[in-house]
């Protein structure tokens, strides 16, 4: 046992307070407010610093090379992508991103990497997977995704994730940046055909996600039973009230155009995804910051693995999201336990809570005067100190 004595505790769900942490192997066994730690354990001073939860990052592709896959590159094999992989998770398990959620993979090499880690045959962010994204023929993401036109393909193909072991299923509603000859604000998969994906996870208690850009792709997959929203760019007031009613979540990915602005052509990106990027960041900014003010339910995710949009990088979407009207015990709370329930992980992660998994991160500066003070974490995976 060890017990962590006298931090500010950060709980995740938008408490901060002193207190003692008692950590028993990878548990939290107690929170001690009131108490001292035991006498007979190893305690390890913490005042004057500040413990939170390990983040969760609910948007990323984990064996996308952000400073090589720029949409129309060459593939790399499946063992490649391995090692991208394993690599990724590593970095954002250093920078204090204890889990993440894969939402477009490659052949399933994640969801080996996932098992991997589960295992313990290697040390990096936990992590769940949607396999291949579901796309309709030369829609976004097709290099990658599963084809499908019409209903009873879509099925099939939500099928198959769960049977390659997916953990819940990603429909694409509209198009994107990174595809070339698709547009962000047309719609794509239509409504039916998201449905049939999306009942095979319902039937399953799987959650399914929607990459949604244009404001009737975002309309059809609420309709289609959606649980959340990724990117959201052109969401309008129907759509917003929408989603507050339906309790479904919104998942920025604020930073994943600003990479591509800021890296631009020069960087290698093609000129078709920079003026894409270009065209859409101010609508984007300003859905977001309406999504805020309506309520909507907000989870953090990056997309990391989109060009420039380094894995283990975090700390300038929480930026973004406060810029966006968040405070930022709200920015840390859909960083951890609101992207526990997205993932329905909540009941081990996502809070410091005793009987959780202590997934947690020690931090010199508080992160409610600045969410710079996340920078430089020490983290604590499973009870254990992160040294990799
Ligand atoms: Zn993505």
């Amino acid at each position: 046992m060890t017990c962590f004595e006298g931090a500010t505790l950060i709980d995740g769900k938008g408490n901060s307070f002193v207190a003692n942490l008692l950590i028993e192997e990878d548990r939290i066994l107690r929170i001690l407010k009131d108490e001292e730690c035991p006498k007979d354990v190893e305690t390890i001073d913490c005042k004057g610093k500040y413990i939170l939860p390990g983040l969760i990052n609910s948007h990323v592709h984990i064996c996308a090379d952000p400073t090589k896959d720029f949409g129309d590159r060459p593939a790399f094999s499946d063992a490649k992508r391995a090692f991208i992989g394993l690599k990724n998770l590593q970095s954002h398990l250093r920078a204090g991103i204890t889990f993440v959620r894969d939402l477009g993979g490659y052949n399933f090499v994640e969801l080996e990497l996932r098992d991997a880690i589960k295992n313990g045959d290697f040390q990096g962010a936990e992590m769940i997977g949607s396999g291949q994204c579901i796309t309709m023929t030369g829609g976004h993401g097709w290099t990658h995704g599963r084809e499908v036109d019409g209903v009873d393909e879509a099925r099939k193909a939500a099928r198959e994730q769960f049977k390659a072991g997916a953990d819940l299923i990603k429909v694409m509603a509209t198009g994107g940046v990174m595809t070339p000859g698709v547009e962000p604000g047309a719609s794509q998969l239509c409504q039916e055909e998201m449905a049939a994906a999306i009942e095979e996870a319902k039937k399953r208690g799987a959650k399914s996600a929607t990459h949604a850009q244009g404001t009737q792709g975002i309309k059809n997959a609420i309709l289609a039973g959606v649980d959340s929203i990724e990117h959201g760019i052109f969401l309008d007031d129907e759509v917003i009230s929408m989603m507050v009613e339906r309790g479904v979540v919104l998942v920025p990915t604020l930073v994943a155009p600003y990479y591509i602005v800021q890296m631009g052509e020069e960087a290698g990106i093609p000129s078709y995804a920079v003026n894409k990027a270009k065209s859409i960041m101010e609508a984007h900014k300003e859905s977001f910051r309406k999504a805020v003010e309506a309520g909507v339910k907000i989870a953090m995710g990056t997309d990391s693995g989109t060009p420039f949009n380094q894995h283990g990088s975090v700390v300038q979407e929480l930026i973004f999201m406060q810029r966006g009207g968040l405070s930022p015990m709200e920015v840390l709370e859909a960083a951890t336990y609101k992207a526990a329930e997205l993932l329905s992980i909540e009941k081990n992660y996502g809070s410091l809570e005793e009987g959780k998994r202590a997934d947690f991160l020690i931090l010199e500066q508080n992160p409610l005067e600045d969410l710079r003070a996340l920078e430089t974490p020490t983290v604590y995976k499973k009870g254990k100190k992160v040294i990799i």
